[in-house]
This record gives C-alpha cells, sequence and structure tokens, in this order.
C-alpha cells in the first residue's frame, strides 16, 4: 500500500516542457486515473512515478519518503503497458515467476504466490500454456498476474486496455478493477479515454498540455466540471458549447437569454456549455432556441441524437426518443434548460451555473 505525493513536478525535455506545476496527492488504496488527450502528460507523469524518468524540477513521495532520485527498485511499483511484455518462449507460469526472480523468497512461498496470482485472474487452467496460445485478454491477464505477484506498493497501468477489442475491453474493465479493490493495492491508470475513467476511477485527474486541469470523484468532474476543457472532454454525446457574452448580468447568445443578475459576472464575453440531455428540440423559430439544419441522425438504441450545425456552422447535439424523425437539411431549434447550463469566462475557467431564464 502507499500514498504517493507529487509536489510541485516540472519535467521539461530541452526547451519543451511535458509536466508543469504537478501538485498531485494519491490516496492510499485509491484507483486514480490519469485522462487527457495524447500529449498531454500523462505517460510522461506516470513514468516519473515509477522511477523510469526523473523530474526536472519538484519531489515525489511515497508514504512521506522521498523518492524522487530512487530507481524504480527503490519503490517497489508494478507497471503493466498497453502491450505487456510476456516472453514468448516462457510459459505463463514461468513469466509470473520471472517477476521474482529477484525476490527472497523460498520455492514454497514463490509457489504459492503464482497459485494466488493465476487464481485471482482465472489463469490457472492456462499455467502451461505459451503467450502465442493464448487470446489477447488472457495475454494482458497473464501480464497482470505478473505485475501483482510481486505484492508491490502501488500499480502503475498506462493504457493496459487500449489494444484489445471492444467486447474484451469491457469485461477487463470492471475485472481489474474488481481485483485492485481486493488485493486494496493503490492504482494509477492512465488513459485518454473518457469512459474508461468515469467507469474506473474512484478519483480521476484530468490533464491538458501539461498541466492538472482538476482533479475530483467522477460524480465531481462530469457535474462540476472547472473548465470547458473538462466539460467537454467527459461525457458522450459531448457538451454543447455556445459563444455568448453577459450584458448586465444577462448570457445573451442569439436568440437564447439567461438571467444571471446576482451573480456578479461582469460584462463581457462567456460560453454557454449544456449537456445533449438538458436540450428541446422545438420549431426553429421558438423563443429561447438556437436555429439549426439537421446535420446527422444517430441512432443509439435507447436514444437518438439529432445533431445540427447553427447558423455559424457549430455543431449542437440533442438527445431525443428513439422515434424521433428528422431528415437531413431540416429546421430545427435547439432550446438549452436554462437551469442546467453552465458558464465559462474567457480564461475557460467555470463560473456560474444558471438560475432562471430572463
Ligand atoms: P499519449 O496518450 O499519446 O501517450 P501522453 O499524455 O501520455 O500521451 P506523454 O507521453 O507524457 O503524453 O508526452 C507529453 C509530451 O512530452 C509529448 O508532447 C511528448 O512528445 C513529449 N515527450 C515525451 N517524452 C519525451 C522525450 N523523451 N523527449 C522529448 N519529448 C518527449
Amino acid at each position: 500500500m502507499a500514498k504517493i505525493e507529487l509536489r510541485q513536478i516540472r519535467k521539461s525535455y530541452d526547451r519543451y516542457v511535458a509536466v508543469e506545476n504537478l501538485d498531485l496527492d494519491i490516496i492510499d488504496g485509491e484507483f486514480l486515473v490519469m485522462l487527457g488527450p495524447s500529449g498531454c502528460g500523462k505517460t510522461t507523469t506516470l513514468n516519473m512515478i515509477a522511477g523510469l524518468d526523473y523530474p526536472s524540477q519538484g519531489q515525489i513521495l511515497f508514504d512521506g519518503r522521498d523518492v524522487t532520485a530512487e530507481p524504480p527498485h527503490g519503490r517497489n511499483v508494478a507497471m503493466v503497458f498497453q502491450s505487456s511484455l510476456l516472453y514468448p518462449h516462457l510459459t505463463v507460469r514461468k513469466n509470473i515467476e520471472a517477476s521474482l526472480r529477484h525476490s527472497k523468497l523460498s520455492k514454497a512461498e514463490r509457489a504459492q504466490r503464482i497459485a494466488d496470482a493465476a487464481r485471482m485472474l482465472e489463469l490457472e487452467p492456462m499455467l502451461d500454456k505459451l503467450p502465442s496460445q493464448m487470446s489477447g485478454g488472457q495475454r494482458q491477464r497473464a501480464a497482470t498476474a505478473k505485475a501483482i505477484v510481486r505484492e508491490p506498493a502501488c500499480f502503475l497501468l498506462d493504457e493496459p486496455l487500449s489494444a484489445l477489442d471492444a467486447a474484451l475491453r469491457l469485461s477487463l474493465r470492471s475485472e481489474l478493477v474488481n481485483l485492485q479493490k481486493r488485493l486494496g493495492t493503490t492504482a494509477v491508470f492512465v488513459t485518454h479515454d473518457q469512459v474508461e475513467a468515469m467507469t474506473m476511477g474512484d478519483r480521476i485527474a484530468v490533464m491538458s498540455k501539461g498541466n492538472l486541469e482538476q482533479i475530483g470523484t467522477p460524480d465531481e468532474i462530469y457535474n462540476q466540471p472547472a473548465s470547458l476543457f473538462v466539460a467537454t472532454f467527459l461525457g458522450s454525446p459531448p457538451m454543447n458549447v455556445v459563444a455568448g457574452a453577459i450584458s448586465n448580468g444577462v448570457f445573451h447568445a442569439g436568440p437564447v437569454a439567461i438571467d444571471l443578475a446576482g451573480r456578479g459576472i461582469p460584462n463581457g464575453p462567456v460560453s454557454l456549455g449544456v449537456r445533449p440531455q438538458h436540450v428541446t428540440v422545438t420549431a426553429p423559430d421558438a423563443p429561447g432556441a438556437i436555429p439549426v439544419t439537421v446535420y446527422a441522425l444517430e441512432h443509439l438504441g435507447r436514444e437518438s441524437v439529432v445533431i445540427g450545425d447553427d447558423a455559424t456552422g457549430n455543431k449542437l447535439r440533442a438527445l431525443v426518443d428513439p422515434g424521433f424523425h428528422a431528415r437531413i437539411g431540416d429546421r430545427l431549434g435547439i432550446a438549452p434548460e436554462a437551469g442546467a447550463c453552465f458558464f465559462f469566462g474567457a480564461d475557460g475557467r467555470r463560473i456560474a451555473v444558471s438560475s432562471s431564464p430572463a
């Protein structure tokens, strides 16, 4: 078990800054997901926690102990990668055993550890198979067994599911979380997939361009996004964003007017964000509705998404009943529910939640 603290971490490669001002407290026993688009610094951060890379500035503490300059083996962490390495010429049993080669365990203790790991990951029937005789999911489970058999203080997982097909990803998602909860081992899981993050994380750390945008539970990140970046990165279909302005306490964007008086918001440009489940589809000229031209209708089974272009070419999405009918080119209106709107300032930070329509 380990509590991990990152203090004012900065990592630069020559003049390129990959991670900056990063303060992160990873709670003992939690499943923390680091989420962000490609190149935002997730892997760099994970590698610094592992000791595979070293910060240019800042400190890393494991249970209060400064490990910033320590090599990986001084930290007792186990890494699982996207295409985790199994020795192709060794059976699963030998592959798992290879993780224990530097340990001081007796032969009997090793055998017990391997048996426990194989049981947890349901690999018992496969222990004598070679990696080439197994499916992708089985190989990933074998790689996970290699990681858990050492009983590390922390698991570091770098997109371990992204090379697998969709069905397998889905089942391994819950398997991994279930295993982590049974073991109680701190886990840091890197992904760019927001569904993985929402379904797996006790908390999610959202990163953008080398900075931590927000850290919180999936519920906090989704329902109280700190920035436009977080708001639009999480949620499917994505949040609608409408550019507008505050004038005397009222938000205006074309026909949309939402009274935010009493919130002390200064005049100036502001973006409105509203999720597709919080808009109403109306006639194009209905009061408070943004006129759109239907661009696509996507059927999701239990519901559909109608996508429309507004006058500026901005795409707006509305969740509708599966029986909803519209043709490409039809004219509709999309009206945000005032009480469900988020507002973001010119700096991208969230500034207020609306009260009532003007
Ligand atoms: P992905 O999801 O694509 O792996 P990521 O969020 O994990 O992205 P990192 O791999 O941490 O991103 O990389 C962050 C930035 O640092 C990238 O722009 C990358 O090009 C740069 N970078 C990473 N490693 C090095 C290196 N060894 N030398 C120079 N630049 C690097």
